[in-house]
């Protein structure tokens, strides 16, 4: 085989109407059939199926013989003419004049990739090359691909300018979660748990509005369907703009994300209606959460964190994407703007009614501030003075939010457990593939 494949065609790129061209295809042998006189090889690539069809009595002895035998799931390039066929995938067959097998297949497989015996997700997980040939989860990391392009463009065209920043950090951890001690050299650092100080301190920078999509590590212990160990983050920062701003991006960035991905025709291999949500969404108080929870009869003090049985509450009664704004101070982060008077702070909450999406607020900028609160959540000042040092030559009041892009999908696709989204999910005990 010379590479690359001359002209190679995708199965869809072929249609009735190439009848008696001779084209080459490439991919994987997804089924054989077997009809006695008549051997059908159907032969998948990324965009769907063809049908290379064998006739015992025109066609050579010898290829016969080797479509036959050729294990499933192998790798072949095939020389063929095309032939119109209503019944065939596409409407036309291939009748094939060379198949060559690029690489043979073992003979028994981890998964069933035609979907007729469903397989337990660990064991999808530990074979996710082959499970990525499902139609289903290959639809769910095309959409998955989709739906960063589509982050990436609403941002663009709004004049973000994308932003890298470090994921090996000294400690300062914001609180919330613990962090992955590592070994660098001599000394002990952390994966980082998200860019949060990073962005800010790049408010600070004068590129004004920036955001940045990329990996938050979290020691989370627990083993939920909505945590992961390493999730992707997007996270946005705004300068000389309000809590109040950065909610409607957000939820505009959504409904824009939703209405992309509504137009993808693959959207139909997940069973789903998508429908695009309306802005603004409902936003609702902490204060008004509390008082639904409590009428639904679950427990709940002012000042708590809302548990996930709370969150499912608030869920089943709004029943569409919401915000709860006006926390109270001590369960948000030290860098959320108080609320002046109140025990409150200007953060809000991005929820879907299954779970949390992003969270934001508008942040401290003024330094004497933001070191009294980092010190009143018993955190020392000290490790954060790479952080703080921002704050004190010129740090434009700003905003901003974290939405997890795993969480979006999930929701978005109505899929239970948020490893389905990853290709390679981390979590308590998974760290291989
Ligand atoms: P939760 O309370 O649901 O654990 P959080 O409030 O700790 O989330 P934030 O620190 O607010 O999370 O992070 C911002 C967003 O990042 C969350 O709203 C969520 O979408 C996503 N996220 C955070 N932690 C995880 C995780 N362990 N796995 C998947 N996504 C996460
Ligand atoms: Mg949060």
């Amino acid at each position: 085989m010379k590479l690359p494949i001359e002209n190679r065609k995708y199965s869809n790129e072929i249609t009735e109407d190439d009848d008696g061209e001779r084209v080459n295809i490439a991919g994987w042998v997804h089924e054989k059939r077997d009809l006695g006189g008549v051997f059908f090889l159907i032969v998948r690539d990324r965009e769907g199926f063809a049908q290379v069809t064998l006739h015992k009595k025109t066609i050579g002895k010898e290829l016969f013989e080797q479509a036959k035998k050729v294990p499933r799931e192998s790798v072949v390039a095939i020389t063929g003419t095309v032939k119109g066929e209503q019944k065939a995938p596409n409407g036309y067959e291939l009748i094939p004049e060379r198949i060559e097998i690029l690489s043979e297949a073992s003979h028994v497989l981890p998964l069933d990739i035609t979907g007729k015996v469903g397989a337990e997700l660990d064991t999808r997980l530990d074979a996710r090359f082959m499970d990525v040939r499902t139609e289903r989860t290959k639809h769910i990391f095309i959409i998955r691909s989709q739906v960063l392009k589509a982050i990436r463009d609403f941002l663009d065209a709004r004049g973000f300018i994308e932003i890298n920043t470090p994921k090996i950090v000294s400690a300062a951890t914001e609180g919330g979660t613990a962090l992955f001690p590592i070994t660098y050299f001599e000394r002990e650092a952390f994966l980082n748990q998200s860019p949060q100080l990073y962005k800010q301190m790049l408010i600070a920078s004068g590129l004004d509005s920036v955001f940045e999509i990329a990996p938050i590590f979290r020691a989370e212990e627990h083993d939920t369907t909505k945590h992961l160990n390493e999730a992707s983050s997007v996270d946005v920062e705004v300068a000389f703009v309000s809590d109040k701003e950065v909610m409607k991006l957000l939820e505009e960035l959504i409904a824009s994300v939703y209405s992309k991905v509504a137009l993808y025709p693959g959207i139909s291999k997940l069973n789903l209606q998508l429908e695009v949500p309306k802005v603004p969404f409902r936003r609702i108080t902490y204060d008004e959460a509390i008082e639904l929870i409590l009428e639904a009869g679950e427990q709940i003090e002012w000042g708590e964190d809302l548990s996930t049985p709370a969150e499912h509450i608030l869920g089943k009664t709004i029943g569409e994407l919401y915000f709860i704004t006006d926390w109270p101070r001590a369960i948000k982060p030290f860098y959320a703007q108080p609320t002046e008077g109140k025990d409150t702070c200007d953060a809000f909450d991005l929820m879907h009614p299954r779970l949390e999406l992003a969270s934001g607020s508008q942040r401290v900028h003024s330094y004497e501030l933001l070191k009294e609160n980092i010190e009143s959540k018993g955190l020392s000042a000290e490790s954060f003075e790479f952080y703080l040092n921002a704050f004190r030559y010129g740090m434009p009041p700003h905003a901003g939010w974290g939405l997890g892009v795993e969480r979006l999908l999930m929701s978005m696709l109505e899929i239970d457990n948020v490893r389905e989204v990853v290709l390679f999910p981390r979590d308590r005990r998974r760290l291989v593939p």
